[in-house]
């Protein structure tokens, strides 16, 4: 008997983790992030244990040293590596932290590939493009589906189909495929236009897509249809016919009012049941989206407006104007609000345009203003401006990070009255450098050490009791992300706070002003944070700070 058991053990085997991969087709930009996000919230909502994957097919380590209006958002993990927007797409499409494993570059993998061997760890072999940076990414691809248990683990290939940058990703698609092709699945997302002079959707440039795809090796089981309008049954028939996917797997994806709309329309076209069955899982389970559909019906439009100004220095680009740098803020406004039952109106405001005094009084018809996070000179002049006004005028205010140091600066200027002061960022020089450089960043930044070396990532802080931020949190202590490598100057708290500004949250050595806020009684609400509380905000799970400033916002007189 006890024979058997054991042997019963051994045979016992692992189901192996499913992968999923999604490639993108035709052009970039058509929301290949989201349909990942998307598909992972539709395949957890059966029950799946998911996790999810961002290729970048750059040479930068991680997404720290890129400009954001090329790149978009800088979204940090909890663990602190400095990742693209899209991370934050999973997080809160799945509800979930994910850890530095699930997001690598071309840069970050062919660093570990040579430092592998500098630790002689390939034996003295030689060390070749393929098959050994393919069989990189699959090992942390591999690592990451352990480290998240998962059972199914989403990867998406950042860039397009046919580009030089990623073929080394689709290698390793193809690989996989070949050695566990029943656990491997792939899922074009590509885009059908309707050119206005034809009035008609045309599947050429998908079929087209397709065969590049195929030209290296890779074949996909599925192709969601990114499209102003839904993809109708003859034109699925004929990617079905042209591109070797059953017409079942052409899934239409027109265009929605809402990103957090997606899975419910790809749920139209039964899409985690397709995917599951491509994977010969269980398709019993049925989907449980009733959460994710409250918020969805919640973010149709409350009883009622709240109308926020975010003031920043990136959005604009030529002439078009960007809100993508700030994308975890404005979904963070919008959960708040959708859970105040409120419709946010939020509008992008240039800081550049407040360095004239004159334009101040346009803020007026807000009821509140958040100023982001940010770098460098440009805009401050105008960022500082802006909250002067607000904090004279008590509209309320959310400064985050540089919006924090830049609250405490103005205080320190106008109202402690401190000549000469900047923050050591603009003007090193200054005689009172009310912000300065953190002691652990002196060296960096004096040896141009730049990537990576910020104080990133999750710290925890303590509030003070009775504080705003404190009735907010409904907590003392509280666990946040942070981006930077300025502080308050400790020399000047004494100062700040004979004069009525309060550091209400504190690094718990006391060392680090984490939060800067106004009492009650002097303003609705004036709080300034060090972190980015927007990196932790959830549709499911709005972040409190966030809800307490839109709150104050909509009730400020
Ligand atoms: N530039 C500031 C610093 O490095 C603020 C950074 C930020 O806003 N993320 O400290």
């Amino acid at each position: 008997m006890p024979k058997k058991s054991k042997q019963k053990k051994t045979t016992a085997k692992q189901p192996a983790t499913k992968c999923i991969f999604i490639v993108g087709g035709v052009m970039s930009g058509v929301g290949k992030g989201v349909a990942s996000s998307s598909i992972a919230t539709l395949l957890q909502s059966r029950g799946h244990r998911v996790t999810a994957i961002k290729i970048d097919p750059y040479i930068n380590v991680d997404a720290g040293t890129m400009n954001p209006t090329e790149h978009g958002e800088v979204f940090v993990l909890k663990d602190g590596l400095e990742t693209d927007q899209d991370m934050g797409n999973y997080e809160r499409f799945l509800n979930t932290d994910l850890p530095s494993i699930n997001y690598m570059t071309t840069g970050s993998v062919y660093q570990s590939v040579i430092q592998k061997e500098r630790n002689l760890e390939y034996k003295g072999k030689n060390v070749e493009v393929v098959p050994d940076i393919p069989l990189e990414v699959i090992s942390r691809i591999k690592t990451a589906a352990k480290t998240a248990k998962a059972d199914i683990v989403l990867v998406e290939v950042g860039g397009t189909v046919g580009e030089y940058q990623n073929v080394l990703f689709l290698e390793a698609i193809r690989m996989m495929k070949t050695e566990e092709s029943e656990n491997v699945a792939v899922v074009m997302a590509s885009y059908l236009p309707v050119p206005g002079s034809i009035g008609e959707m045309k599947t050429k440039p998908t079929q087209t897509a397709v065969r590049m795809l195929n030209s290296v090796g890779v074949f996909a089981d599925m192709i969601v249809c990114r499209s102003p309008i839904g993809v109708d049954r003859k034109r699925k028939e004929k990617i079905a016919k042209f591109c070797n996917v059953k017409v079942e797997n052409v899934i239409s994806a027109p265009d929605v009012e809402s990103i957090y709309d997606i899975p419910l329309h790809y749920e139209k076209d039964e899409l985690s049941l397709r995917l599951l069955e491509t994977l010969g899982l269980s398709t019993r389970k049925k989907a449980d989206l009733k959460e994710w559909k409250r918020f969805v019906n919640r973010s149709k439009g409350g009883d009622d407006v709240v109308k926020i100004a975010v003031v920043g220095k990136y959005f604009n680009s030529g002439d078009f104007v960007l809100s993508d740098v700030y994308l975890s803020v404005l979904e963070a406004i919008k959960f708040s609000a959708y859970k105040l039952k409120l419709t946010p109106e939020i509008s992008y405001l240039s800081s550049q345009d407040f360095e004239d005094k004159k334009n101040l009084k346009n803020l007026k018809k807000y009821d509140g203003v958040l100023v982001p996070g940010g770098f460098g000179t440009t805009g401050i002049k105008g960022k500082l401006n802006v909250i002067e006004y607000v904090r004279k005028n008590r509209i309320p205010y959310f400064g985050i990070c540089y919006g924090m140091q830049l609250a405490v600066l103005e205080f320190a200027m106008n109202v402690a009255k401190i000549k000469n002061a900047s923050t050591e960022e603009i003007n090193p020089k200054a005689e009172n450098l009310v912000i300065g450089v953190m002691d652990e960043q002196r060296d960096n930044i004096a040896e141009q050490k730049m990537g990576g070396t910020m104080r990133l990532g999750q710290y925890p802080a303590v509030l003070s009791s009775g504080s705003v931020a404190a009735k907010a949190y409904r907590s003392k202590e509280i666990v946040e992300r942070h981006r930077h490598r300025y502080e308050v100057n400790p020399e000047y708290i004494e100062k700040l706070e004979v004069k009525g500004l309060r550091f209400s949250g504190k690094s718990p050595d006391g060392r680090l002003m984490e939060i800067a806020e106004l009492p009650v009684e002097d303003h609705p609400f004036f709080v300034g944070v060090q972190f980015h509380p927007e990196l932790q905000a959830r549709p499911l799970d709005p972040h409190p700070l966030f809800t307490a400033f839109v709150k104050a916002s909509y009730e400020a007189d």
